[in-house]
């Protein structure tokens, strides 16, 4: 459910999260931007000082020459006489001046602007004789004042600035002297990539500039009259004095301006250029010194803040997700931890419900087998009496023969000792005393056969246990005239079993085998024994009709029988086989291809004894007790 939270919540924080870096980036390129500027504006008021300084300086070395010139008397000569010889000196005066001082040029005119001796009087361009009465420096000079002029010169159509001073004698102007400065170069030495300058005369005109293309254009358009004006004047000859395409302008502060200008004209190459802009007047000229600084530094500190503003704030958001996972694992972790527990305790709870189970079935099943083992032992007891019971008969005719002899005795006498004759009555009492005795060891192997037994596997000996079985049997085999053989040397074989367990069932097998062959011509049962790999196999083989193949299995089933009422309860070979399980042995059946049943034994040997290999006796079912 957290987790459905988190994931709703995820597009809103990453949302938040993107918000936040844009706030972050546009302060921090606004600041770096206004931070940038100030910086730019700042150096391009150190250079604009500079150059205007520099302009100033040039400027000023010239500005007193021409007052000074004008006091020469043979300047006042040039415009007084009209002798060619004086004019002459004049002009070569000019020219020395000219040369030491390093003007363009130096020249001085008569009243109405025609010039009457120049420093230039030997070259072809001389301007010995040209009208400058149109300058506006005449007719300042003219006029009673200083001159001040920027121009392009007619003949030489190099940029020029001219100082001019009228030549007075007494009150009255007679000419005027001009000292021109070349600035054809003046910009040659102004070189920074980034800056640009320009120097503009009273009407906005550049006049100087670092940029060719800008030179003669006025920086935003002049009036039409303005325009006239300047081009009667033919200060720029004819300069077309077009505007820059200035597309934008923001003033930022007293001294400075953002322009956008429109570069390479209306071409394809046509770029829109930004610059901050700062200008200074240079004293008593006219003119303006502008210093154009390219953004490019601005854009670059702005590009690289917000590149390091975007990296702080991409690692400050991997730190968040990286604290949330952390977070998420730590808690998933808890979570699984809880859950473990949950599953252990579940299954530890299940394992204590399920042993008490397995407990209370243990003990019932051990009720169970003790009532098990106790009707099993009934079960034995039980047949055993069947068996008893069937011995009944000939234990009958056993005792019969004993009973019978002791009455006689008994009868003897008594007659004896009416007759006095005491010692034979004490024979024939002593006769008596033999044949009870005889009759307590015909009936003690019953007694002892139907006593109960531990059942648990010992080493016992074979021979007492066909002995034990003998003593029940031999009267009914006798009595039947069955013969019975059994193997020599039984005195050697030991095996794993219990002797009355094992007698019970030899008696069981020899019971059987005495019903099957009642009506057998001959009746013998033939017993053989064979040992390997530590087990003893005794068989008795009889010679009466056997059992159908189908039955084979089913004479081992409880209460099987094939005998009549009253004659078999089915009991005998079941709990036969059981108590041969019991003893780790086993039971099986077969018919012999001689015919006849053969019923098999097979019993381990204890370790310690070896037993004799086969061996097989026939002898006469009489057997010493
Ligand atoms: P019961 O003797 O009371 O019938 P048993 O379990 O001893 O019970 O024997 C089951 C049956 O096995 C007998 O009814 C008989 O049909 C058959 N049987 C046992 N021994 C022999 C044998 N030696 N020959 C033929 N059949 C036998």
């Amino acid at each position: 459910m957290q987790a459905d939270r988190g994931r709703r919540y995820r597009p809103l924080t990453l949302l938040l999260a993107g918000v936040m870096f844009l706030l972050v980036l546009i302060q921090t390129s606004y600041f770096s931007r206004q931070q940038a500027l100030a910086e730019l504006q700042q150096r391009a008021e150190a250079d604009l000082a500079r150059y205007a300084l520099s302009v100033q300086q040039k400027l000023d070395r010239y500005k007193d020459l021409p007052r000074l010139l004008a006091t020469h008397s043979s300047l006042h000569e040039a415009l007084t006489t009209r002798d060619p010889d004086r004019i002459q000196r004049t002009n070569e005066y000019l020219q020395q001046v000219n040369e030491t001082i390093g003007a363009a040029d130096i020249y001085l005119m008569n009243a109405s602007g025609t010039t009457r001796a120049a420093s230039n009087w030997y070259k072809s361009s001389s301007f010995v004789g040209l009208n400058f009465s149109f300058r506006p420096y005449f007719q300042q000079a003219r006029a009673g004042r200083a001159g001040r002029y920027f121009a392009l010169g007619t003949t030489s159509r190099q940029r020029g600035y001219y100082f001019s001073w009228p030549v007075m004698d007494e009150a009255q102007v007679i000419g005027v002297v001009v000292v021109k400065i070349d600035l054809h170069d003046i910009e040659q030495d102004w070189n920074d990539p980034l800056q640009d300058l320009a120097v503009t005369d009273e009407d906005g005109i550049i006049v100087i500039s670092t940029r060719p293309e800008w030179k003669f254009h006025a920086l935003e358009a002049l009036a039409p009259a303005d325009l006239k004006r300047v081009v009667d004047s033919m200060r720029y000859l004819d300069r077309p004095l077009s505007s820059l395409q200035l597309m934008r302008s923001e003033i930022l502060n007293e001294q400075a301006r953002l322009i956008t200008l429109q570069e390479g004209g209306v071409s394809e190459r046509s770029v829109r250029q930004q610059y901050l802009q700062l200008q200074r007047p240079v004293p008593e000229t006219g003119l303006r010194v502008l210093v154009m600084a390219r953004l490019q530094p601005v854009s670059d500190a702005v590009l690289q803040a917000s590149i390091l503003a975007g990296c702080a704030c991409l690692a400050a958001l991997l730190l968040v997700l990286f604290i949330q996972a952390r977070w998420r694992i730590v808690r998933e972790r808890r979570e699984y931890v809880q859950q473990l527990q949950g599953a252990r305790d579940a299954l530890e709870t299940r394992v204590a419900e399920r042993t008490a189970d397995l407990s209370r079935t243990n003990a019932r099943l051990l009720d169970e087998m003790a009532q098990h083992r106790s009707t099993q032992n009934e079960l034995i007891q039980t047949a055993k009496l069947a068996v008893l019971g069937q011995l009944a008969a000939g234990i009958n005719h056993e005792l019969n023969q004993p009973l019978t002899a002791i009455r006689n005795y008994a009868d003897n006498a008594a007659a004896f000792l009416r007759l006095g004759k005491a010692p034979r009555a004490e024979v024939n009492l002593q006769e008596i005393a033999g044949l009870t005795e005889r009759m307590a060891k015909i009936i003690h192997p019953l007694k002892e056969f139907s006593r109960q037994s531990s059942g648990q596997p010992v080493p016992t000996s074979l021979k007492e246990v066909c002995d034990g079985a003998m003593s029940i049997m031999y009267g009914r085999l006798d009595q039947q005239g069955v013969q019975l053989e059994w193997p020599e040397q039984l005195e050697q074989v030991f095996v794993l079993g219990d002797t009355l367990r094992l007698e019970q069932v030899l008696v069981n097998l020899l019971s059987n085998a005495l019903q099957a062959m009642e009506n057998s011509p001959r009746k013998c049962i033939e017993v053989s024994l064979t040992q390997s790999d530590g087990w003893v196999q005794l068989s008795l083989h009889d010679t009466g009709p056997g059992i159908a193949t189908d039955d084979l299995q089913r004479v081992f089933e409880p209460f099987y029988t094939t005998k009549e009422q009253g004659h078999g309860l089915g009991l005998g070979l079941s709990i036969s086989h059981r108590i041969m399980d019991n003893l780790g042995g086993r039971l099986t059946a077969a018919n012999h291809s001689e015919g006849g049943a053969v019923f098999t034994l097979s019993l381990p040997v204890p370790r310690s004894v070896q037993g004799p290999p086969e061996q097989r006796v026939c002898q006469s079912g009489a057997h010493d007790v």
